[in-house]
């Protein structure tokens, strides 16, 4: 049996994040993912994209994000369940919960903060016929490594943010990048809808709006795909096939844990990220209240609230002072920060 102060849920960057905000106040954590590396969406959907709003990086690569979290909570050591899923949860007489994943190993925990954001990660394929014979064959519907699409002939297909931002960024790796859109509006940032206007212009992305695609062709991988554009059908050649219409999201075994649900996230309270079970928290982008923004520095809000009322329930009539980490520092931090 594995003990720890904080069981969290999921090892993305609000997990991460957690660890440290809780080994200020001198709270231990172990982190279970089903994943087999840590960093939840950020390793496993987009490790070598850019993003630009996490705050004091005007750029970090998402990848490079969750090395600095894992370097960040090191000092707290945390422990690590990975590449098992979090399956049950039972509540204890004295309050406190074991969470046993799918391949036995318990866990017992006085607080579980469930960090488990899209929970598991399911593509919204396209309806085409013989799509799952080109899947890795051609057919990718993440992008891990965009250096895969150097000098290559890529199609993506989509009209949200990461559709037209991938399309942005392989415009200067791949020797030619066609984006199909089914409407002319797009779904993404304005910035991003501009950009990709400014690069049609350029010749550097071929922009075929309103069009679906209709049909994939090749052997062993994927050689071409059809377009249907008003009513009539164009074949073209591709050496990938990206279509990035979104990830379904499935809270899988979290949903029967007994929590309130809404819209496939956990409904939580506003002052502290709890549940309607008290000591389970949710936090990050598992979680929904009203206002809520599916942001990693959101995600880091909630972490942090949620580890002073942690400290609270653990340490009952215990006073704490909260100041700056940066007046006594992380190292020797006594559990008052003074
Ligand atoms: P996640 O990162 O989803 O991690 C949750 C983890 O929980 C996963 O690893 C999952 O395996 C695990 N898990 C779930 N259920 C279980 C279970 N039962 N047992 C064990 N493990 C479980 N946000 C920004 O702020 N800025 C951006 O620029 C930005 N760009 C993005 C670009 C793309 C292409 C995508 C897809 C997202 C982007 N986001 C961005 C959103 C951001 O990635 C998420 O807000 C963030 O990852 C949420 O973090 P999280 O830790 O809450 O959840």
């Amino acid at each position: 049996m594995i003990k720890t102060d904080i069981l969290i849920i999921g090892a993305g960057p609000t997990g991460l994040f957690t660890v440290f905000e809780a080994g200020l106040l001198k709270l231990k954590c172990h982190l279970i993912d089903a994943l087999p590396q840590p960093g939840g969406q950020c390793s496993e959907l987009y490790p070598k994209k850019p993003i630009y709003d996490i705050p004091g990086f005007p750029e970090i690569l998402a990848g490079d994000l969750t090395g600095n979290l894992l370097e960040q909570g090191k000092q707290f050591e945390p422990g690590f369940t990975l590449g098992e899923r979090a399956e049950t949860i039972d509540k204890q007489e004295d309050g406190s919960f074991i969470v046993t994943t799918n391949k036995g190993t318990k866990h017992h925990a006085p607080i579980v903060a469930i960090a488990g954001g899209l929970g598991s990660f399911e593509p919204r394929k396209p309806k085409l016929e013989n799509i799952e014979q080109y899947e890795d064959k051609g057919v990718n519907y993440f992008i891990k490594d965009p250096e895969v699409y150097r000098d290559k002939k890529v199609i993506i297909a989509g009209g949200g943010d990461s559709a037209l931002d991938w399309a942005i960024f392989l415009a200067d790796v791949a020797s030619s990048v066609t984006l199909v859109h089914r409407r002319n509006e797009f779904r993404g940032a304005l910035d991003s809808v501009e950009k990709v206007q400014e690069l049609k212009l350029l010749n550097k992305i071929n922009l075929i709006t309103p069009a679906e695609v209709t049909a994939l062709h090749g052997d062993d991988h994927i050689t071409g795909i059809t377009v249907s554009k008003d009513g009539e059908a164009t074949t073209l050649d591709t050496d990938y096939f990206i279509p990035l219409f979104g990830l379904s999201p499935k809270l899988g075994p979290i949903g029967n844990w007994g929590l309130e649900i809404e819209k496939n996230a956990i409904k939580v309270n506003t002052v502290d990220y709890q549940t309607n079970i008290d000591g389970i928290f949710a936090i990050g982008d598992v979680n929904t209240y009203e206002g809520k923004l599916k942001l990693i520095l959101c995600g880091f809000h909630e972490a942090t609230l949620m580890c002073q009322s942690a400290y609270k329930i653990l340490n009952p009539g215990k006073k704490f002072v909260l100041k700056y980490t940066t007046v006594s520092g992380v190292d020797g931090f006594d559990g008052t920060r003074k």
